[in-house]
């Protein structure tokens, strides 16, 4: 038995499951908010339903891993005696650059390439490696693994990630497409294999991970070969507070027209545009859709636009691949909107995309939503990142110690 503390280190938060690997079995989840400000707070939810919330001084991303740690070993609202019961910790890491193609098993050479990488994800990278240090403050020894969320799309080739721009620019700073939701796309890929008794290296998909960052990818036979997130998650498909693609003149030209600084220029592309920016109404879809249907002009205009690219996108990776056996729909918005679903692949049917609207509307969780005889499958999958990280870090982790329980013991 392995336990795979699952770690998403933000900022000012840091995100965990506690996963059983081999039963692929959640012991606990939760989450710690407000790092480093006042009124920071632990809430944990136990398999069993069992909810706690905690607040505390919780100053930096160590102390963070302490309040965890005491919740999980917490004789009323814990799920583990001891520490030891924690083999291995996995960290979703937000950019691995071109250095990482897979997984990998933390070591100082590594903390020094994610260093390299800050300049790639100065959001991100700078707080995963504060959980990482954090994590070796806290459980010394214990070995930890860091799953990208770049890595999935590495295999994409050289005409799919890089820009029209001068090759220079691409040797020199590192500017290509890179793609995210890798976690995400590979985990859903995976599993439309196994709902469709279908080998992946047969199969030729597109994934859709709509949440509220959105980001598509062509799989073909298992590889990632084009993504529509690019060198940052700002490029592609609309998103809840991002423009996706955009012709790069109008953010030259609004700051000329506006004054806008670099950074101003940057806050409108990636937190007032997108759902929010064309609506008005807000960044959620469910609040959009609403609005939608009470007539509102800009939020039909806001769900139109979102839907038609990913469209776009379904026809132009089908073209990119060659063929198309299924489309999977992902993501907070993919997972529970049968309206973008219908949406998005109207009008495919020359691509054999038939969606029924008895199984497009039903509630469970993991379904078919093409009509029988339909030649591609469109189906819905919840996806698991946390999962993702927690199998990755045990197979690297089994390869260190083939038998952890015995060992330790
Ligand atoms: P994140 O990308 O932060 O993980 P999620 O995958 O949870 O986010 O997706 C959040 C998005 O999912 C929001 O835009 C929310 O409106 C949307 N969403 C959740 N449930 C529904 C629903 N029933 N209908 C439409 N959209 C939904």
């Amino acid at each position: 038995m392995m336990n795979i503390l699952v770690l998403n280190c933000g900022s000012s938060s840091v995100k965990y499951q506690l996963i059983e690997a081999e039963a692929q079995k959640t012991l606990a989840r939760g989450s710690v908010e407000r790092i480093g400000m006042t009124g920071a707070t632990l809430a944990n939810l136990r398999h069993d339903g069992d909810e706690i919330k905690i607040a505390g001084e919780i100053v930096d991303h160590t102390v963070a891993i302490e309040y965890i740690l005491a919740v999980l070993l917490s004789r009323n609202h814990g799920v583990i005696a001891d520490k030891s019961e924690i083999h291995a910790v996995g960290h979703r890491v937000v950019h691995g650059g071109e250095a990482f193609v897979q997984s990998v098993l933390i070591t100082n050479e590594v903390i020094k390439t994610l260093r390299d990488n800050i300049e790639l994800a100065p959001l991100h990278n700078p707080h995963n490696l504060r959980g990482i240090a954090a994590c070796e403050v806290n459980l010394p020894g214990v070995p930890q693994v860091s799953v990208f969320d770049t890595a999935f799309h590495q295999g994409m080739p050289k005409r799919a990630y890089l820009y029209g721009i001068p090759y220079s620019l691409y040797t020199q700073y590192k500017i290509r497409r890179y793609g995210f939701h890798g976690s995400s796309h590979r985990y859903v890929a995976w599993r439309a294999s196994a709902f469709l008794r279908r080998k992946l290296d047969t199969l030729k998909l597109i994934t859709c991970h709509l949440g509220n960052g959105c980001s598509m990818a062509a799989v073909d036979q298992g590889v990632s070969i084009d993504t529509s997130m690019g060198f940052t998650p700002l490029e592609g498909l609309l998103m809840g507070t991002r423009s996706g693609d955009i012709d790069p003149s109008v953010i030259l030209y609004i700051m000329g027209k506006e004054g806008l600084t670099l950074g101003e220029a940057n806050t409108l592309l990636n937190k007032h545009s997108g759902l929010q920016g064309i609506s008005g109404v807000g960044s959620d879809m469910r609040e959009v859709i609403g609005e939608m249907k009470n007539g509102d002009k800009k939020a039909t205009y806001a769900f139109d636009v979102f839907t038609y690219r990913v469209k776009k996108y379904i026809g132009a990776y089908a073209a990119a691949m060659g063929g198309l056996d299924a489309v999977v729909f992902t993501g907070g918005i993919g997972e529970n909107s049968p309206d973008v679903r219908r949406a998005s692949c109207e009008g495919l049917q020359f691509l054999g995309i038939n969606v029924d609207e008895g199984r497009n509307v039903s509630s469970e969780k993991e379904k078919l939503i093409s009509a029988d005889g339909a030649k591609t499958a469109v189906i819905v999958i919840p996806t698991n990142e946390e999962l993702v990280i927690a199998m990755d870090t045990m197979e690297i982790v089994k390869t260190l110690r083939p038998e952890p329980a015995a060992t330790r013991s």
